[in-house]
C-alpha cells in the first residue's frame, strides 16, 4: 500500500467514525464517493465525480452523488475549491492550500506556499465581512496548454506570412 492509499483508508476511518457519532449509515455509497474525490488530485467537478463512482456502483443517481458530496464538505471530509464562472471543483486535500487555475482548460493544480499562508488578512470590518480562510488563486497557462500552443500555432508576421512552417520542404 502507498502513502496515497494508506492516507486514503486513515480519511475512510475517519469518515466511518464521523457517521457513527451522527448516527449516520455508512453506505457503499458515500464511502465510493469519497474515496473518488480523495484518489484525485485534479480538483473534479460533481460530475467527473458521478462518471468514476457510477462505473463502480452501478445505477447510483446523480443526485444522491451531489447529496453525498455536499454532506462531505458538511463534515469537513472535501472542499469546495471555488471555481468562478465554471462547475464547482471539489477538492479531498483539506490541508492549507493554495491553486494555480489554468485560464485554457480550467486545470486546477495545488500550491503549498508558507509566504501565501502568511499573507495579512485586509481589514473588512467596513464591508461587514468576517474572513475565516485565506485561499490564493493565481491564474495562468499550464504545461500542456503552452505545449500545445507552441506546437500547433503558427507564427505570422504582420502581412500574416507564417515565419514558423511546421513543415519543412527540403532538408
Ligand atoms: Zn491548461
Ligand atoms: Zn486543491
Amino acid at each position: 500500500m502507498n502513502s496515497q492509499q494508506s492516507s486514503i483508508q486513515g480519511q475512510l476511518r475517519r469518515f466511518e467514525a464521523l457517521c457513527r457519532d451522527q448516527g449516520l449509515p455508512v453506505t457503499v455509497q458515500r464511502r465510493t464517493v469519497l474515496e473518488t474525490v480523495l484518489g484525485r488530485d485534479d480538483h473534479p467537478t460533481a460530475d467527473q465525480i458521478y462518471e468514476d463512482v457510477v462505473a463502480r456502483v452501478a445505477g447510483i443517481s446523480r443526485t444522491t452523488v451531489y447529496r453525498v458530496l455536499d454532506m462531505l464538505v458538511r463534515f469537513g471530509m472535501i472542499t469546495k475549491a471555488c471555481h468562478p464562472g465554471a462547475m464547482a471543483r471539489f477538492d479531498g486535500n483539506t490541508e492549507r492550500h493554495h491553486h494555480l487555475v489554468c485560464l485554457r482548460c480550467d486545470r486546477v493544480i495545488d500550491l503549498v506556499d508558507e509566504r501565501l499562508d502568511a499573507l495579512e488578512l485586509p481589514d473588512t470590518g467596513h464591508l461587514d465581512f468576517e474572513i475565516t480562510d485565506l485561499r490564493v488563486q493565481l491564474y495562468g497557462v499550464c504545461a500542456n496548454c503552452r505545449n500545445e500552443a507552441t506546437a500547433s500555432k503558427p507564427v505570422t508576421d504582420e502581412t500574416g506570412a507564417v515565419l514558423n512552417p511546421k513543415k519543412r520542404e527540403k532538408n
